[in-house]
């Protein structure tokens, strides 16, 4: 019997990035000489600019949370009908989608990437298509430029749910300079967090009069209110927590290499263990998650007793994503007809193992000698 070697305290799937204690409070402190916490402050300000100087685009914006800015950059783009995405993502993307009272039509996702499958796009649309919101899942870029030309072709909005993919460039581009909107998350257990935060990247910068709108109740001037809209404005604190953070991201992207580069070495060559590919030419990576497929026969164990043997020695991994999007209790059944072969395998094998700036590779050690363990044990 072999036994796994258990880790003297916790370690989770990641852990928030706190910066020092007196960067964030010698930002705050402007805040109390000038009373202003909200509603577009100097640190909002600042901010912004800050993130249009790092990710070299033109016009961002900055909202309360990912999901918000999603929603508002779907509203933007006034649509009315079916969006294509895919079912292989966070609960919030369907949720937009949903929320906009438009109806989600899922494509299967690719064997090695597992973002949107750009073969299968074209089958699903139909006259009632109205957009294409892929997801650049665990940060690696979708197929970006087959997506432009069948959204040219078809006549369609993008927008990308880039929550992962801060920092990432494809082709020395940001990442979020594709489509007519991007999406990133700046929620605590991210990357790159502002506490709670959402960006909007977009090309149009006639998208910013209506973004600003809908984040504040519509409200155009003292007595006027143009339309229906709702809160999801970004605070003073979340954007002193922003640009603090944001003088760390690239740290943080390099310690999360190491610990990449260490799992890929020490995992690579164990059967039936399927890892992303970090090799391509044309991307710099972000590092953001580490997802692994364990198939149940030629590993030896199925992906939950992996995760639950891992666990019992105090090693917390998450199965992101599962269950699939289409097969949430919410839906009820509604989503079960699609064709999501890859999709639903991938969910089904997929764990993501712990990666934040400050696990140790001693530590990422220990996980990959208790996955190897798993594996001699089961054969
Ligand atoms: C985190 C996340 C979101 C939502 O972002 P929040 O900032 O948490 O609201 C949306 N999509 C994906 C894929 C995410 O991982």
């Amino acid at each position: 019997m072999y036994e796994l070697k258990r880790l003297d305290s916790p370690v989770n799937v990641t852990r928030t990035f706190m910066p020092p204690f007196s960067e964030f409070t010698s930002e705050i402190e402007r805040l109390w000489n000038n009373s202003w916490i909200t509603n577009n402050g100097v640190l909002h300000q600042e901010f912004e600019e800050k993130l249009i100087d790092y990710c070299e685009v033109e016009n961002i914006s900055l909202l309360v949370n990912g999901h918000l800015a999603l929603e508002t950059g779907l509203k933007t783009l006034d649509l009315k009908g079916e969006v294509i995405t895919t079912p292989f993502t966070f609960a919030s993307t369907i949720h937009a989608i949903v929320n906009c009272g438009l109806k989600p039509v899922f494509c299967d996702v690719d064997k090695d990437d597992y973002n949107i499958d750009v073969s299968k796009i074209e089958k699903l649309i139909n006259k009632n298509t109205v957009a294409i919101l892929p997801v650049h899942v665990f940060g690696t870029p979708c197929n970006v430029y087959e997506i432009e030309k069948i959204s040219k072709k078809h006549n369609l909005k993008v927008i990308y749910d880039a929550a992962h993919a801060f920092g990432v460039k494809l082709d020395g581009k940001s990442i979020a300079s594709h489509g007519d909107l991007s999406m990133f998350s700046l929620h605590a257990t991210k990357l790159f967090h502002s506490i709670e935060g959402g960006v909007l990247v977009y090309k149009d910068i006639n998208y910013k009069k209506k973004i600003n709108l809908l984040k504040n109740f519509g409200i155009s001037g003292p007595e006027s209110v143009e339309m229906v809209g709702y809160n999801a404005k970004m605070n003073e604190f979340q954007a002193a927590m922003g640009l603090v953070n944001l003088k760390y991201v690239e740290t943080n992207i390099n310690k999360r290499k190491l610990i990449t580069d260490t799992y890929v070495n020490l995992l690579q060559d164990i059967p039936g263990i399927q890892l992303l590919n970090y090799s391509s030419d044309n991307t710099e990576y972000n590092y953001s998650y580490f997802p692994v497929l364990f198939d149940p026969i030629l590993f030896g164990a199925s992906r939950d007793t992996v995760k639950e043997l891992l666990e019992k020695n105090n090693i917390f991994t998450r199965k992101y994503f599962f269950p699939l999007a289409t097969d949430y209790d919410c839906f009820q059944g509604e989503f079960s007809g699609f064709d999501l072969p890859y999709a639903k395998a991938i969910s089904d094998k997929v764990l993501t193992l712990p990666i934040y700036p400050e696990l140790s590779l001693k530590t990422v050690e220990i996980i990959c000698e208790n996955i190897k363990k798993i594996h001699r044990r089961s054969i």
